[in-house]
């Protein structure tokens, strides 16, 4: 999946990072980045995710460089990159943005219009707009809001497999001559995106109206695309809630008498254990922005909609 990758970790890194605030990270680790231009002669292809990075290696691996070098701890949406960094993406052939206002740093970089690719282009009008901004405080460095555009859009597996075909076309502008073996790493990649599709309004059926709960206000083209009865908190997977959380969650439970709760990652055993004495069941399903620690964007996909398929099993009715 990345032939003629090669990763190089840099230590002195740290001397340079900005204040970040994401949601799921607390401290910087050192940005991965790709060893230079190198010797490959292959065009430069950088993403501002993961999944996008990950569509681009499944269409063209093996005839052009994919970057994405974000920290793996970060969530890429608020990052921002070193003026190093940046300056990578600036001598890329091809930017691989989102979208939907994501990767707010790209508005402030200086690069090259025609070089980057909104990948969510074709379906802009059918961004979420972001009703109740909350802003997210606690800790020192956690604080966060999400307001604007709601981003994470490859979790509509319709709007991954059209983000795919914007990397395909913009591919086939850098390397022209590859143009069928893309289009057949496209093909295949389309049937995975929609066999997960496929699987997702499966169990969604089964789901039906009963609501869910999801831990984070980032699944909203999940809970759109797949007609689920879902409402989000604000909540870390690695921390304890405050009181006044658990508080709002027993109100909101009045009108909205969930069974699950959907995490972005596995939360604490406490959290847990107190969501279960208010007979509420926790299943994880990670959005995936950034590269995960093990497997690749479908295998954490599958695991999601098995988890979802564990929770709403057939002989569960
Ligand atoms: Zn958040």
């Amino acid at each position: 999946m990345k032939r003629g990758l090669k990763w190089v970790v840099r230590g002195t890194i740290g001397l340079f990072v900005l204040a970040t605030v994401t949601c799921t990270q607390s401290e910087q680790s050192p940005e991965i980045t790709e060893a230079g231009p190198g010797p490959s002669g292959l065009p430069q292809v950088y993403a501002v995710n993961y999944p996008l990075s990950y569509f681009a290696e499944r269409i063209a691996a093996s005839e052009v460089d994919v970057v994405f070098s974000a920290p793996p701890d970060v969530d890429p949406a608020n990052w921002s990159p070193t003026a190093e960094t940046i300056a990578r993406y600036q001598q890329a052939d091809l930017v691989l943005l989102n979208g939907a206002g994501y990767a707010g740093w790209i508005g402030r970089a200086t690069l090259r219009d025609s070089r980057l690719v909104d990948t969510s282009a074709e379906f802009v009008d059918e961004l979420i707009a972001i009703e109740d901004a909350v802003t997210h405080s606690h800790g020192p460095d956690a604080e966060h809001s999400h307001q604007g555009t709601a981003f994470t859009t490859w979790l509509d597996m319709s709007f991954a497999t059209s983000q795919a075909r914007a990397v395909f076309d913009a591919l086939v502008r850098v390397a022209p001559d590859h143009e069928a073996d893309f289009r057949q790493g496209l093909g295949v990649l389309e049937q995975d995106l929609d066999g997960i599709d496929k699987r997702l309004q499966d169990v969604a059926s089964r789901i039906g109206g009963q609501p869910l709960l999801f831990s984070h206000p980032v699944y909203q083209y999940l809970i759109r695309r797949y007609g689920l009865n879902g409402r989000a908190v604000h909540w870390e997977p690695d921390e304890m809630p405050g009181q006044d959380e658990w508080r709002r969650l027993a109100e909101a439970l009045d009108t909205h008498a969930a069974t699950w709760m959907v995490w972005e990652a596995e939360p604490l055993p406490e959290t847990v254990k107190r969501l279960e004495d208010m007979g509420i069941s926790s299943l994880v399903f990670q959005p995936c922005a950034n590269r995960p620690s093990t497997g690749d964007f479908l295998g954490v996909m599958l695991e999601n909609v098995s988890a979802l398929e564990r929770a709403f099993a057939v002989s569960g009715f």
